[in-house]
């Protein structure tokens, strides 16, 4: 528990920097940074992430080492600004900040005005010849300090609105209705003065203390009441969400306060050292004259636009910094300038200018969407910002999704009148009912139904409802405001400050001018400009194709990957779309669906219950046509590119009804008897039909179905062939076990060759023929199966049932449960198990290649589709993924991380092990 706990900043040097995220929380480590650049932060100091682990093991109390190096923690502050901690003549006053590893926008508490007292007060007036900003000070305190430190922490729970914070705000409110005040600004010392008596009197009722009046008490209650906000319901379902261990803990940063609200040469201000939302090269931002920090964030007041470039129609009218304090906003800029630079990353930045003089409170990399994500690292490479391998590395593969994501139809947008305006913080379009409740949006957004989250505003209380949400829409806010925030995150479609919004949740209604939407009715949105309409209009799929950062990015991908990408498609359209997306050949075909069709399900039922084989071929001689139009139409979209296509999968009363009138019509439909029909489907009734007759099992007892498969897919690519079209057809065979199984279909797959070459008079007919390694057993013989195959391609969905021995189809009962309790780390059907999976799969690679040199080697599972198995199959060794159309995208970007992140991995080996050699 010795050591060091403490770590100072400010008066142009720290103890920290940057690096130390880990120790000192981000928001501690670049406070420490920004002061060892020599940029102006006001002084103070972090105590350690490891503090609050130490605090939470010790059941809530401090060590004294920790309260002796606070002390003197203070004394430094005090030193650097010249001011002392509860001297009733020239106070110092400090922020308690929150600060985890990684930013939790809103998640934890702050308490600001600290060290305010009766005493201090007065010298506070003193000093600054401002009695009221004083009161007003001491009044913000009284209500952050009562919510966060006497109520949060403390346990208190006075219910739902009537909490102690929203006590207050009734008590403000009512005596600024009866002042007849229109804004907070209006309220005299006088009036400050009795509102403070009140909120004493207000505190002692309900929360059974008085206002501490001790500086030193006021600091300690709120260093426990960050820590404590670290385990609070808010921030422990956000970790959850964003998958944050919760050992991490949280520092607490304790800092020289600085006043924004001092009068009109003051003002706070946050911006983005980049637009976030599109990614473009300018300054983004929003200020405030003579406020505090908060009033920003909160969207209480629609802040003005930093500069000129910023201005929308909306904010047309408002001044700018640039106009209002063009020395300042000079100064402001250069450090914008300095620390994009330092931090070869867009930053997120917060500032305050206390009369006249500028300081900066906070730098983080920034939020960002995904088409900003591109944007930015496409051009910060071309600028020399950043490598080529690193740009790739800043944009996350799911970001991608967002320009795969639909946006409003243009045409039918043009159509109807938008119902109101707001602010566009999350770009796409989306539709849904309308919601108005985060528990509602949870509830119904969990079943499955589209729904969009409408709030006056959001807080953190309300992210489990954004996240279930396909949109999110606020009356209140700017664009920095929570929702703006927490969307733009995720990649949501988000529209804030749409003040035309009269929202009445007890009501369940929505009002916008004069027109009243109940909960559940539909409504549109296009929130790459902010506009919102009444009903469900069209979506249409983004083009990405249109987009030269993404092209460019993916051009990159593609030099840098090594794996290849392919996707599962089982119909033209489908292959299509995916070639669009770069797929470069199709990795499974099922054919399930081939038989399904209402032209041809009579005649698979036909060939299903048929009782002799010359009945079942005379049966699948009727499927074999339509067969091979789909395999010509799936070919021929993927001219050039190989197609693996999967031979019949699915047990075969799959494809038979089972209720008895359903039985008697299909009777009646094939002209045999009823009873009889029954009988033969209940012989086909499996107790447990995933291990039962389906796959390769299906082929061996009935090869006629294989050879029609592969005399349809190889008569279409002789036909193709004919006509000059390149094909390059591969069957593969599902569920294989043994070698035996993949040889006796090879056979009846080789024998269709010959014929199908005669029948065409073709000399050449080049045909693949491999397996699914899905069943636990193959990957393990994968040495003796590779000598008849000339691919594998790894089926993890069932490798994955085999190997855990869970249904897919029953997994939903438990597994949730297994991830919350961690007796899993993931649902191992969304991502591979590395270590058991994983190690079948290894196994399969190594063996097959052990005998097989030549063998091509690839995956199809879901799992084709999710970047850390990608980049685990780049490690193994794979040649190819094959994931779903939308997910090829994806997968390209992340089989190239795959590449950067080994060549990482193996420059910090050699220099560890070079530091080794030196020692
Ligand atoms: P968050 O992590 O939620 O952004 P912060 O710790 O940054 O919380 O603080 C909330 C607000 O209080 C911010 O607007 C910040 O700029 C302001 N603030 C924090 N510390 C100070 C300080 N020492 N002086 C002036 N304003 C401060
Ligand atoms: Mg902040
Ligand atoms: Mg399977």
């Amino acid at each position: 528990m010795s050591g060091k706990h403490v770590y100072l900043f400010g008066g142009g040097r720290a103890d920290g920097n940057a690096d130390m995220k880990n120790l000192l929380g981000g928001k501690g480590a670049n406070l420490a940074e920004m002061a060892n650049l020599g940029i102006p932060v006001p002084a103070g100091f972090t105590i350690t992430t490891q503090m609050c682990t130490i605090y939470f093991e010790h059941k809530g109390k401090f060590p004294q080492e920790l309260v002796r190096q606070v002390e003197k923690g203070v004394a430094y502050i005090e030193r650097v600004m010249g001011a002392t901690f509860g001297d009733p003549e020239n106070p110092l006053l400090v922020s308690v900040r929150s600060g985890a590893r990684r930013s939790m926008p809103g998640m934890m508490e702050t308490v600001l005005n600290i060290g305010l007292t009766t005493k201090t007060i007065k010298g506070l007036a003193a000093k600054t010849g401002n009695p009221r900003f004083s009161y007003d000070a001491y009044r913000r305190l009284m209500q952050m300090y009562a919510d966060v430190v006497m109520e949060k922490a403390a346990g208190i729970e006075l219910g739902e609105g009537k909490g102690i914070r929203e006590q207050m705000e009734h008590a403000l409110a009512r005596l600024k209705k009866e002042r007849g005040y229109q804004s907070d600004t209006e309220l005299t010392v006088d009036d400050l003065k009795q509102l403070v008596k009140k909120y004493k009197r207000l505190i002692k009722k309900l929360l059974g203390k008085e206002f501490p009046d001790d500086p030193m008490e006021q600091l300690w209650g709120g260093i426990r009441a960050v820590f404590r906000s670290w385990n609070g319901r808010r921030a422990i379902s956000y970790r959850r969400i964003e998958n944050i261990p919760d050992d991490w803990g949280t520092a607490v940063n304790v800092q020289a306060m600085v006043f924004g609200n001092m009068g009109e040469d003051s003002a706070t201000g946050v911006g983005f050292t980049r637009n976030p939302a599109t990614g473009d090269r300018t300054f983004y931002g929003e200020w405030l004259p003579n406020a505090q920090g908060e009033d920003v964030v909160a969207g209480i007041r629609t802040p003005n636009p930093l500069n000129e470039r910023n201005k929308t129609p909306d904010t047309e009218h408002l001044q700018s910094l640039e106009k209002r304090m063009p020395k300042l906003y000079r100064e402001l800029v250069s450090y914008r300038d300095r620390l994009e630079k330092h931090y070869t990353d867009m930053q997120d930045i917060e500032f305050t200018i206390q009369q006249g003089k500028l300081w900066m409170l906070q730098t983080r990399t920034g939020k960002r969407n995904g088409p900003a994500a591109i944007r930015m690292a496409v051009e910060m490479c071309r600028e020399g910002l950043i490598s080529k391998e690193e740009a790739l590395m800043r944009v996350r593969p799911e970001q991608l999704d967002e320009l795969l994501h639909p946006m409003l139809d243009p045409v039918a947008e043009r159509t109807v009148k938008p119902l109101a305006k707001g602010l566009p913080a999350g770009p796409g379009g989306a539709t849904g009912k309308i919601v108005l409740t985060a528990d509602r949006a949870e509830e119904l957004g969990g079943a499955g139904d589209q729904v969009i989250l409408v709030r006056s505003e959001t807080s953190p209380e309300d992210v489990h409802g954004m996240h279930a949400a396909q949109a999110i829409l606020t009356a209140k806010g700017g664009m920095t405001s929570h929702a703006a925030l927490v969307a733009r995150g995720w990649g949501k479609c988000c529209i804030v400050g749409c003040g035309a919004l009269d929202i009445d949740v007890a009501r369940g209604t929505v009002s916008v001018n004069g027109q009243v939407l109940k909960e559940g009715d539909w409504i549109t949105m296009n929130g790459t400009v902010g506009r919102v309409y009444a009903g469900q209009l069209r979506l249409i799929p983004a083009d990405p194709e249109k987009n030269p950062a993404y092209k460019q990015l993916m051009k990159w991908a593609d030099e840098v990957r090594k794996l290849g990408v392919r996707t599962n498609a089982d119909r033209p359209e489908d292959a299509a779309q995916a070639r669009a997306f770069g797929a470069e050949g199709i990795g499974l075909c099922r054919t399930e669906h081939m038989f399904f069709g209402d032209d041809r399900i009579l005649a698979m039922r036909r060939m299903i219950v048929a009782e002799t084989t010359e009945e079942r071929e005379a049966a699948l001689a009727e499927l074999l046509p339509y067969q091979k139009d789909d395999f010509i139409g799936i070919l021929k979209a993927m001219e050039g590119r190989p197609v693996i296509i999967r031979t019949l999968d699915p047990p075969l009363h799959e494809f038979v009804p089972h209720d008895k009138p359903s039985i008697k019509a299909l009777a009646k439909q094939l002209g045999v008897n009823a009873r009889r029909l029954q009988a033969r489907i209940a012989q086909l009734h499996e107790l447990n039909p995933m291990l039962g007759h389906r796959g390769c099992r299906l082929g061996v007892t009935h090869p006629e179905i294989t050879r029609m498969q592969a005399r349809a897919i190889l008569e279409a690519a002789a036909e193709l062939t004919k006509q000059r079209v390149k094909v390059y057809p591969e069957i593969m065979i599902p569920l294989v076990g043994t070698k035996a199984e993949l040889a006796h279909q090879r056979t009846v797959v080789m024998e269709v060759v010959e014929e199908v070459k005669r029948k065409y008079s073709l000399k050449k007919l080049e045909i693949k023929v491999g397996t699914m390694i899905e069943v636990p057993r193959a990957a393990i013989v994968a040495n003796e199966i590779a000598e008849v195959a000339d691919f594998f391609s790894f089926g993890t969905n069932d490798l994955t049932q085999m190997s855990f021995g869970y249904s897919r189809d029953d997994a939903g009962t438990f597994l949730p449960g297994y991830v919350e309790r961690k007796i899993l780390p993931k649902d191992p059907f969304m991502s591979i198990d590395q270590t058991g999976v994983g190690e079948l799969m290894r196994i399969g690679v190594e063996k097959g290649r052990a005998t097989n040199a030549r063998i091509s080697l690839g995956i199809c599972g879901e799992h084709g589709g999710d970047p850390d198995s990608i980049i685990f199959c780049h490690k193994i060794g794979l040649n190819y993924v094959s994931c779903s159309p939308f997910r090829v995208p994806i997968a390209r970007l992340s089989a190239a991380h795959a590449v950067v992140l080994e060549k990482r991995e193996r420059a910090s080996k050699a220099r560890t092990a070079r530091r080794r050699g030196k020692r």
